[in-house]
């Protein structure tokens, strides 16, 4: 009998913690009830080696600016009865158009020159997805990652066929020349430049040292590199959002140009649902920016959403424990998160990270730092 009984004295304390954390989790639910519903809405312009003063304060006053641009039209969308969706795809747009951020018009090249651009779209009450990859001449791929989503059978369709589809649904279609900007072509002509050099001390190297075939942890690839070097290669400029909407309806965007020096047909995390990109009204939205390689081998986004879902974490432990795992693993990043009662749950292992949210008055905060 005293063994029966002990047992369940270790059974009921070991239980504690998980009860005592669900329950905090519940309590939370009268944040978001018919009368007081909450809106919420947090986006992400990348993360990388952006540092104090690496920028000059003009350049950082336009970060700034287009941040909280992007961020309010977002938010006024849902103040103005829109779904989460929408306000996703309004401010992925005004980031897409803008030449600061890796994403539409600012998009990174690849190895051989080009603009190969990734976009996906998660509806958390349906666990509708959309997403594309691999394109030449969609102006804005968000809207095009809708399409999918909303008006074809697919969740992913990439290249050539993508392209048609978009021309199909009367989605804008630029000439390549569009997403051309001087920045990112010195950057792939100053990362081609460094890579040559590196082919040759590898070469250099006896045959048992050559590791071309195994993934590299950032430590590994970013070795000796200075931080003008690192620039170039910084993931930063993918952007993201995720909205909550007057319904309790959540929903997650993200859209990139890849990372600078990509092979050809290479696609990273920001089109893969799950890894870039998840939405479940249950849980949380979603999105993601980093060495997109590691998030997909971890399922970033969907992890986070299944923490909450069978650990009960509240979503800023949630994205923190997911940050630490990609750290782990070598690569380097930041995602941004909305649960269902509107908490905000922000994270990233690099220097900075552009980001913004409206906060609990309504008003817009925009951070770069780790502030
Ligand atoms: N995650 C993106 C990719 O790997 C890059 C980024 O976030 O800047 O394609």
């Amino acid at each position: 009998m005293k063994k029966i009984l002990s047992a369940f004295l270790i059974a009921v304390l070991l239980a504690l913690p998980v009860f005592a954390q669900k329950g905090s989790y519940a309590d939370m639910k009268q944040l978001q009830s018919p009368q007081n519903p909450r809106l919420g809405f947090v986006i992400h312009g990348g993360a990388g080696v952006i540092r104090k003063g690496s920028m000059t304060p003009e350049q950082e006053a336009e970060y700034r600016k287009k941040l909280e641009e992007a961020v309010t039209a977002g938010y006024k969308a849902l103040q103005d009865g829109k779904t989460a969706l929408d306000a996703v795809e309004i401010a992925i747009r005004i980031l897409e158009d803008s030449p600061l951020f890796n994403a539409g018009k600012g998009a990174v090249f690849t190895a051989d020159g080009k603009n190969e651009l990734d976009a996906s779209m998660m509806d958390g009450k349906t666990l509708a997805a959309g997403a594309v990859a691999g394109l030449h001449h969609v102006k804005n791929p968000i809207t095009l990652a809708r399409a999918v989503m909303e008006k074809s059978p697919h969740v992913m369709m990439i290249g050539d066929g993508a392209e048609k589809f978009a021309k199909e649904m009367n989605i804008e279609l630029v000439d390549e020349k569009y997403f051309w900007t001087q920045q990112r072509w010195d950057d792939l002509q100053q990362v081609i430049k460094e890579e040559k050099e590196r082919e040759q001390k590898k070469n250099d190297k006896p045959k048992s040292q050559n590791t071309e075939n195994k993934p590299l942890t950032r430590e590994e690839y970013y070795a000796g590199m200075t931080d003008a070097q690192k620039l170039p290669r910084n993931k930063f400029g993918t952007v993201g959002a995720v909205a909550l909407d007057k319904n309790g309806n959540l929903a997650a965007g993200t859209s990139t140009g890849g990372m600078t020096y990509k092979k050809y047909g290479r696609v990273g995390d920001a089109p893969i649902i799950g890894a870039g990109t998840y939405a479940n009204n249950n849980t949380c939205a979603v999105s993601a920016t980093g060495w997109g390689e590691f998030f997909i081998r971890l399922g970033v986004a969907r992890d986070i959403s299944a923490m909450m879902e069978y650990r009960a974490l509240p979503v800023q432990q949630a994205v923190d424990a997911e940050i630490k795992k990609v750290g782990n693993l070598g690569g380097d990043g930041g995602v941004i998160a909305i649960d269902k009662f509107g908490n905000i749950g922000i994270s990233f292992n690099t220097d900075g990270m552009y980001r913004a949210y409206i906060n609990s008055e309504g008003k817009p905060v925009v951070e770069i730092y780790k502030e």
